[in-house]
């Protein structure tokens, strides 16, 4: 797993990046995570969509053209033998001498990727998980995945100094998503989760959950919902790339549903499955 995509070469890791790198100073660059499935990268051209959507909305142009990018990432795969696992993208404003407004144009944005090996959490996903409740103090554009990740990473460090695998956020009353991946209740065999707008991040997996849910005939909707609705639902998941579809059973010690993954959770997961075991997306 040694070799990385720096820029437009792919080169063995090394220290690469510099100290005035606007990723490193600022957290001015967005990023992806792709899973890979059987040495082919799931959902990528969602992935580079929603990068483009993220990059255009930051006002950052993409040094390489998206299918140059794809192809990048492919020889990437290859060349480190992933079988399984994820790709780590991430495109910042470049390096410049520190000074918040945007660098002239004669700066270039950074490109890197690089890979690793990681295995489907398959004991988290048969037995469920629990989570904790924590207010969302995020700004208000989470809709964009960029590297300003620091409430994400506090709130998923209270979630395991609690014993918890997850942090779930709130906006006052309304919840709005986990603190690396998204939330969907159950409740009468209806889904629900928020919907996707600049409260949240419009995961890809989140994405694909609503698409299977169509073809099961199981109803979601796209609505706010209240953290008593939440710890009054029948089932509770939240999905992520390679986490996939994960139930959640406990909620700040409180038990969702019967307290075991339910039976509308394991039906979409079931047929999430059947997509990546031979992984159809290149
Ligand atoms: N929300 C947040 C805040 C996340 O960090 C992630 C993981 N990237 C997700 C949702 C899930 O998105 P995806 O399914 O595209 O991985």
């Amino acid at each position: 797993m040694n070799k990385i995509l720096f820029n437009d070469r792919i080169i063995e890791r090394e220290n690469v990046i510099d100290i005035e790198d606007r990723g490193y100073q600022f957290g001015d660059g967005v990023y992806e995570v792709i899973g890979v499935y059987g040495g082919k990268m799931f959902m990528l051209d969602e992935h580079m969509e929603r990068l483009k959507r993220s990059a255009d909305e930051i006002q950052l142009k993409i040094p390489l053209i998206i299918n140059d990018l794809k192809n990048k990432l492919r020889e990437l795969v290859l060349i480190n033998n992933l079988e399984e696992g994820i790709i780590y993208l991430q495109i910042t404003r470049g390096v410049a001498p520190r000074w918040h407004t945007f660098p002239d144009e004669t700066v270039s944005p950074v490109t890197i990727a690089y890979v690793r090996s990681l295995k489907r959490m398959t004991d988290l996903e048969k037995n469920g998980v629990s989570a904790i409740l924590t207010e969302d103090i995020r700004w208000l554009r989470c809709d964009i995945k960029t590297l300003n990740l620091l409430p994400n990473v506090l709130s998923k460090q209270k979630a395991v100094e609690n014993s918890a695998f997850e942090a779930i956020m709130h906006r006052k009353n309304i919840v709005t998503e986990a603190s690396s991946s998204n939330v969907f209740i159950v409740k009468n065999e209806e889904l629900f989760t928020h919907p996707a707008n600049n409260f949240i991040l419009n995961g890809i997996t989140r994405k694909k959950v609503i698409q299977l849910c169509e073809e099961l005939n199981l109803k979601v909707n796209e609505e706010t919902f209240t953290v008593d609705t939440l710890l009054q639902a029948d089932e509770v998941f939240i999905t992520a790339t390679k986490l996939d579809i994960i139930p959640v059973v406990k909620v700040n010690n409180q038990p969702i549903g019967t307290g075991k993954p339910g039976n509308v959770t394991k039906k979409i997961l079931h047929k999430f499955q059947s997509l990546i075991q031979p992984a159809t997306q290149t």
